[in-house]
């Protein structure tokens, strides 16, 4: 699988990609967008806003120029944030003031140019509501759709972004014989691998899932104060998010020392369906085509009822965003989609195994951005 990313689209700035998603709301029948803090608005802007109860808000119309309303108190944070670079005009509004009826007096009235406006997936519902009352007759829908098909597109520089995040996951993989041993919980495991994907280079340690033993069977079991005992086969599934503010998700399995005598057959299917599935990628592949992939080798060998979740999650400023890779999705894959790659087998009250790669499809084929050994590692007890 080569490095051919360089056929991506050139990275864009912000600016451009608010242009874009303007475009892509007036394609949608969407007269603006409302966006909130979050990964869109990181996306659109790169502001990486607080969350709070005063509404800070893009509001970009289909037609028109585009403007972030923010919180007085919070409007230096905008101005020395990328935001400030982009042109676009920051209106910062008084402690007493109301935000909404302020957006509302910069847009055209209800009949008269707004119908429909789209609120970002995460608005809080309280800001939601604040909006259908300040713009009374306006019909409210999620931007998500339309959002969602820009971010999934990812450009060279996104790409380049997930590819260091894997990197920065991989070493704490390859770490693990210093942390998992028997005769250690979970927990106590836990909280030193959430010390190193920090230390890795990540900004924040997003989950941890140390899953041994019967725990495995639990597909997000995470961490508990069972002690790992010598024998145990363990799910180790991580993920962070880098300070670009992309995100990291993988997952190995170890044994601490030798494996039930069962194992190694249903790891052997598990392997063999994962690293099909990886090879599988390529442009025009739809999503129901890439699950059906490793689903009917690991249903072919008798564990198609413990396979028991979709193949995968598309990654990016979220751990989980689109496409996702499951059956019942058409979605042909596209080059500069990113996507997680992980089939799992669950024996209730034995053991689980599951194998986890981020993909990326390029023109010609799919990039793993995880290079730690797939194989089951056999750690010393
Ligand atoms: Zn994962
Ligand atoms: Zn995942």
């Amino acid at each position: 699988m080569a490095h051919d990313t360089q056929h991506l689209p050139e990275e864009t700035s912000g600016a451009d990609r608010i242009v874009r998603a303007q475009k892509a709301a007036a394609d949608a029948g969407l007269d603006a967008l409302l966006v909130s803090p979050g990964p869109d608005l990181r996306y659109l802007t790169g502001y990486e806003a607080l969350p709070l109860e005063r509404l800070t808000c893009l509001v970009a119309p289909a037609a028109g120029e585009p403007f972030l309303v923010v919180p007085l108190l919070e409007q230096p944070a905008a101005e020395a944030s990328p935001v400030g670079g982009l042109g676009v005009e920051i209106v910062g509004w008084p402690e007493t003031d109301d935000p909404y009826a302020l957006v509302a007096s910069r847009l055209p009235s209800a009949g008269r140019g707004l119908r429909r406006v789209g609120v970002d997936n995460h608005m809080w519902a309280e800001k939601v509501l604040a909006f259908r009352d300040a713009l009374p007759g306006v019909e409210q829908a999620l931007a998500g759709e339309v959002l969602a098909a820009l971010r999934m597109r990812k450009s060279a520089d996104e790409i380049e972004a997930l590819r260091a995040a894997g990197a920065a996951i991989d070493a704490v993989h390859a770490a693990m014989g210093d942390w998992l041993r028997a005769g250690r919980t979970e927990r106590e495991v836990g909280r030193d691998i959430a010390d190193a994907i920090v230390a890795a280079g990540h900004a924040t340690t997003d989950f941890v899932i140390v899953a041994s033993g019967p725990n495995g069977a639990s597909p997000h079991h995470e961490l508990s104060d069972r002690v790992i005992q010598a024998g145990d086969p363990v799910v180790v599934d991580i993920g962070g998010t880098m300070p670009s503010g992309y995100c990291s998700d993988s997952t190995r399995n170890y044994c601490v020392g030798e494996p039930p005598a069962d194992y190694p057959h249903a790891f052997g299917i598990l392997l063999a369906a994962q690293t099909a599935q990886c090879e599988a990628v390529r442009p025009g592949i739809t999503a129901e085509q890439l699950d059906a992939v490793g689903r009917e080798l690991i249903a072919e060998a008798g564990y198609g009822d413990r396979f028991i979740h979709r193949t995968g999650h598309g990654i990016g400023l979220e751990t989980h965003e689109e496409p996702y890779i499951v059956a019942g999705s058409s979605r042909a894959l596209e080059p500069g989609m990113a996507f997680s790659i992980e089939p799992g087998i669950y024996l209730p009250g034995r053991f689980g195994a599951r194998i986890e790669d981020i993909a990326v499809c390029t023109e010609s084929g799919g990039e793993r951005l995880n290079l730690t050994t797939r194989e089951l590692r056999v750690l010393a007890p």
